[in-house]
């Protein structure tokens, strides 16, 4: 039951990513990085697939070595999500993970050296339909960028940024997407700003480095809020010092709240207070852990009383409100029954999986309908 988002994307050049499509009219893709020792092979399937699991379009895997450009092929074999190898210096690792089926190189080109290495990388790219993404980082510019700039800014970053796609551009190569990350939101959000009048591609947005869990979230959500906000934004990755699950749930969230991306239940809760009929916060937590499974876009909102459980629940697909003596929950926004203040959580859940059930079943019919019509 959810309104449509109000922003305007900037119109950028499509790539692919695998089976993904980053930029264009692509939904924005949500991604997130490995973080087990990548020649530990059976630890880094696991995590991708975790990632996989969670909704994660694309999974980055550092490959910092031709061993572990060989765990890589190992990796590949056994997953099937989209893959982007890390690659810092060494053409030879980039063109090993090509060999073994990369779906896209996070590469400078910049830095890879003599112009016969990066013609190299650049016509396998080509040849196998690999894009590339230039990722450029306050922590780690250029010295020559430094001294210019004397500390980073959103203008040194882009210069480095410009200088890796006038590589790309120099031998015609096109597919590629940017990232110009800080870990400071203004310099971030600036740069991305100057960045996307600039060049066509896809920009991968990210807050570097923007720490812990909460912290990290907030950070995120406020620079990636100002820029998708504005259109800016192809595809995004929240650095959290975490597990790389939560990376891609709070990736979910930012999107979630701009309407830009469904993805499971958006929850409606109550902060609670004396007034509640039931324990509001205890109910929330339980829901959101017992339902992450759920991929059916669809709105819940449990409201502790009556003071706004009635006008929430009717716009939700979902809706428990608190009421004495029994509370009321809502279906498709209309009053459907009610439940006991106790012990109402397996119900709960049922009814929401029900709803969820139903809503798939009626997306399904209206695509059937959709490809019915369209093949006459
Ligand atoms: S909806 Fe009711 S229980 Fe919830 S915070 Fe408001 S007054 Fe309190």
């Amino acid at each position: 039951m959810s309104h449509s988002s109000p922003i305007q994307r900037r119109k950028s050049r499509q790539i692919h990513v695998g089976k993904v499509a980053v930029g264009g009219d692509a939904p924005i893709s949500v991604q997130s990085m490995t973080n087990t020792e990548t020649c530990d092979v059976a630890a880094t399937v696991a995590q991708v697939q975790a990632i996989a699991d969670a909704g994660g379009d694309i999974v980055r895997v550092s490959v910092p070595s031709m061993e572990a450009a060989e765990a890589f092929r190992a990796i590949r074999a056994q997953v099937d999500v989209p893959l982007v190898a890390d690659i810092h210096f060494d053409h030879r690792i980039a063109l090993k993970v090509a060999e073994y089926g990369v779906d896209c190189l996070r590469i400078n080109p910049g830095n890879i050296g003599r112009d016969d290495k990066v013609r190299e990388v650049i016509a396998c790219a080509r040849d196998k339909g690999i894009p590339i993404r230039i990722g450029v980082n306050a922590g780690s510019l250029g010295k020559d960028l430094q001294r210019k700039y004397g500390e980073p800014t959103a203008e040194a970053l882009v210069e480095s940024a410009l200088h890796h796609v006038d590589i790309l551009d120099k031998h015609d190569y096109q597919d590629f997407k940017v990232s110009v990350k800080a870990s400071e939101v203004f310099m971030a959000v600036d740069a991305y700003r100057l960045l996307a009048k600039q060049i066509e591609q896809p920009l991968h947005l990210g807050i570097t480095e923007a720490g812990g869990l909460r912290g990290g979230t907030v950070k995120s959500a406020v620079g990636l809020g100002m820029l998708l906000y504005e259109g800016i934004g192809d595809t995004i990755r929240i650095s959290l010092a975490a597990d790389p699950v939560e990376e891609i749930k709070v990736g979910f969230e930012i999107l979630k709240s701009l309407k830009l991306r469904a993805n499971g239940i958006n929850f409606i809760a109550c902060p609670s207070c004396s007034r509640q009929n039931f324990d509001v916060i205890g109910t929330m937590n339980s829901l959101e852990q017992r339902l992450e499974d759920i991929r059916t876009p669809m709105d819940v909102a449990v409201i502790g009383c009556i003071v706004n459980g009635p006008g929430e629940a009717r716009e939700a697909d979902v809706g428990l409100t608190g009421a004495s003596p029994s509370n009321l929950i809502y279906v498709g926004g209309e009053p459907d029954h009610k439940v006991s203040n106790t012990d109402f959580i397996d119900h709960l859940e049922q009814v929401i999986r029900e709803r969820a059930a139903s809503l798939e079943a009626e997306r399904a019919r209206q695509e059937e309908a959709v490809i019915l019509k369209s093949t006459g």
